[in-house]
């Protein structure tokens, strides 16, 4: 069983538990991504067994109302087997959910597996358009991949990146990674005339956002982590289009336990609830 310590950022071992989050985040307003927690598969099994498991899910999500949708992690489908594997098994979730008028983003690893990343989303994008992908601005190759990807149907999730990438690759100093992040929101504002994904707990992006939105036009919506400006995602629900990214699943730790590091205030409240026993 998850401890409460980690129930703050997971939403439980089964997928009905990832249901029941999904239920108790959408009375608040709040759309749910929901993730299969796993990454980095070295064999086929896991990947087939995740695949399968996110097709059951979509089956369960097909008998009720709930506004929710996925997210893969490419190396959780069998990216680091074979680019063909990831092809195949991120095929079947796509066309089950597509079956099932449901929505699967796919979330962008480290920079080694950009280009089949989005190889795989351009595919199924041109195919049938119930697919997202995430894009990182610290990448320096990113405002080139936003022009490309601009005239597809399907949604682009803009994030600052979340992985280590070398100097010759990334911007790696922070106020540079804002300053791309903001360049490459308006390029995306500019060109995307059917809608942004704004993946930031960031008030100065949020707010960035908000100003791009005024001045294109382009609708948008607002994609944060479960556990993270929890307040603030239901107050920016009340007149914007809120997605939380809810993970779930048994391999809850080492996610856990990313999250405690990224932030001060994450280690204190981890800390605080163990004195607190
Ligand atoms: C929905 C979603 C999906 C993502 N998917 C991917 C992915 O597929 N690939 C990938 O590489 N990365 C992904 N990321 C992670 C992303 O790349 C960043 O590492 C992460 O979002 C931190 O950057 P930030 O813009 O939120 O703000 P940061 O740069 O971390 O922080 C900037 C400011 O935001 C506010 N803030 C940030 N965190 C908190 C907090 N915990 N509590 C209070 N205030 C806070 C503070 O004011 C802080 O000063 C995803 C993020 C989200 C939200």
């Amino acid at each position: 069983m998850i401890p409460p310590i980690a129930s703050r950022f997971v939403a439980g071992e089964t997928a009905a538990a990832a249901l029941e989050h999904a239920r108790e985040t959408n009375d608040r307003g709040i759309g749910t991504i929901l993730n299969l927690l796993g990454e980095h598969y070295h064999e086929r099994d896991p990947a087939d067994a995740d695949a399968a498991a996110y097709c059951a899910l979509l089956d369960d999500l097909a008998g009720t109302d709930l506004r929710a949708c996925l997210s893969v992690k490419p190396s959780q489908l069998g990216l680091d087997v074979g680019e063909g594997v990831f092809r195949e098994t991120l095929a079947r979730v796509v066309e089950h959910a597509d079956e099932r008028d449901r929505f699967v983003w796919i979330d962008m690893e480290d920079h080694t597996t950009t280009d089949a990343t989005l190889a795989a989303f351009e595919h199924h994008a041109r195919e049938r358009g119930n697919v997202g992908v995430c894009v990182q601005a610290n990448l320096r190759r990113t405002p080139g991949d936003l022009d490309r990807l601009a005239d597809l149907p399907g949604k682009v999730r803009l994030v600052k990146g979340a992985y280590d990438p070398p100097a010759d690759v990334a911007y790696r100093d922070r106020k540079r990674v804002d300053e791309a992040y903001r360049e490459s929101l308006e390029r995306m504002f500019d060109r995307f005339d059917d809608g942004v994904a704004v993946g930031s707990h960031d008030p100065a992006m949020l707010a960035h956002a908000e100003r791009l939105h005024e001045e294109y036009g382009t609708p948008y919506e607002i994609q944060m982590l479960m556990g993270v400006r929890e307040d603030t995602q239901a107050d920016l629900a009340a007149d914007h289009e809120v997605w939380q990214y809810a993970p779930y699943g048994g391999k809850w730790f080492s996610y856990f336990y990313r999250r405690v590091l990224e932030r001060k205030e994450n280690a204190t409240f981890a800390l605080r609830a163990v004195l607190d026993g």
